[in-house]
């Protein structure tokens, strides 16, 4: 494959916000196969032939038109490794219709599967699917990185509770009363095995003291971002305690009215891999628009979550940070994506067809500090 071309093409047609990246501003006067050569070069030179993990790839993926917000949410999916494994597990099953799930693996398999350690791969055949399912993604506009990786991770449980139900139905899985079955809630899928946790509701009545609590899965947890904070602090907001009263009054079963009540969320049951989302994007009334709150917020590379309920079952998991989604610009609908992953010992910036190798002090730096690169989703990874 020539990837230089590839290069050249999203260079010239595609031009994002690459402000995360100097080296491009520089490098347009040059030939671009110089620069592509140069870049491959490095990397794998970087790396060095004996660190350079076996088996694994490093490749960037071209930019179709500010699709930057779905290739750093793929990058940062691909190495997350029960879930990559997951889905290459599904590429070896029997050949099934296409679906953006089989075009999902194809495009890990074909990463997983090149001869090179790495390089640029098209995922054009995945956005073309993305875009003929959901026409929220079927045009050329920037789009919100968390809303793509909830709409990806939900419609593959959906696929795979269609296809499990469809088995079902041809008798192919052992099946006991199918009247039953189609009554009782679909089976939790390994999206939900990977991702889904569980949050628990809790309200007491000022009046009778009564503690009702009422639980919601999640597979991802979006959280409000503040000046100067860190992810415990935006994490304590998400369970902070708060009064309903007035017009907001709770109605209590036990006091058959309306009373004031307190009202609390906490993580009941901790996901396998937690995916966070700082909330930056903030609907301003007076604006009549969305803005970004560029506010620094540091995260720890390590994360016990402490806002857990007294039942739940792992409390004191702790989460590696394997991957961040940055959008670095000003606003919701400019600027530009990248993904920043943990592989092996190594930390990736992965800038749609662009790899390097970055030091994580740098990282810390450039994700928390530079008031115009700011995380999105974020992924980490039970150790
Ligand atoms: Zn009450």
């Amino acid at each position: 494959m020539d990837c230089s071309f590839y290069n050249f093409q999203i260079q010239v047609i595609y031009p994002c916000e690459k402000n995360s990246l100097d080296f491009f501003s520089q490098a347009d006067e040059l030939p671009v196969y110089i620069v592509v050569t140069l870049m491959f070069f490095s990397l794998e030179k970087e790396i060095g032939p004996e660190q350079f993990p076996v088996n694994e790839h490093y490749f960037g993926l071209v930019n179709f038109g500010n699709t930057c917000y779905c290739n750093s949410v793929l990058q940062a999916l691909y190495f997350c490794r029960p879930f990559r494994d997951k889905v290459l597990a599904y590429k070896s099953q029997p050949r099934k219709k296409e679906n953006l799930l089989t075009c999902l693996a194809d495009l890990f398999h074909s990463i997983a599967t090149q001869k090179k350690k790495v390089g640029v791969i098209p995922p054009k055949k995945f956005i073309t699917r993305l875009r003929k399912e959901n026409e929220l993604f079927d045009n050329y506009m920037q789009q919100d990185a968390h809303e793509f990786l909830n709409y990806l991770l939900n419609t593959i449980a959906d696929i795979l509770q269609e296809e499990r139900k469809q088995e079902k139905q041809n008798g192919r899985l052992p099946n006991g009363n199918i009247d039953n079955e189609n009554n009782s809630p679909p089976d939790p899928t390994w999206v939900h095995e990977i991702f889904q946790g569980t949050l628990t509701n809790e309200t007491r009545c000022l009046t009778c003291e009564t503690i009702s609590s009422k639980d919601e899965d999640f597979l991802d947890l979006s959280v409000d971002v503040e000046q100067n904070t860190s992810i415990t602090h935006c994490l304590r907001g998400f369970s902070n305690t708060e009064t309903l009263c007035s017009e907001y009054k709770y109605y209590c079963e036990e006091c058959r009215s309306k009373q004031e009540a307190h009202k609390r969320m906490k993580v009941k049951k901790l996901p396998m891999i937690l995916a966070l989302h700082l909330k930056r994007f903030k609907y301003m009334d007076q604006l009549h628009r969305y803005t970004k709150l560029s506010y620094r917020v540091v995260f720890p590379l390590e994360l016990r979550l402490f806002n857990t309920s007294g039942d739940a079952t792992n409390p004191d998991r702790m989460y590696d940070l394997v991957a961040v989604v940055v959008h670095c610009g000003s606003g919701p609908n400019r600027g530009h994506y990248i993904a920043i992953v943990k592989s092996h010992d190594f930390w990736l910036l992965f800038d749609d067809d662009i790899v390097e190798v970055k030091e994580e002090n740098n990282l810390l730096v450039l994700t928390s500090k530079t008031s115009h690169c700011l995380l999105g989703p974020w992924l980490v990874k039970l150790e």
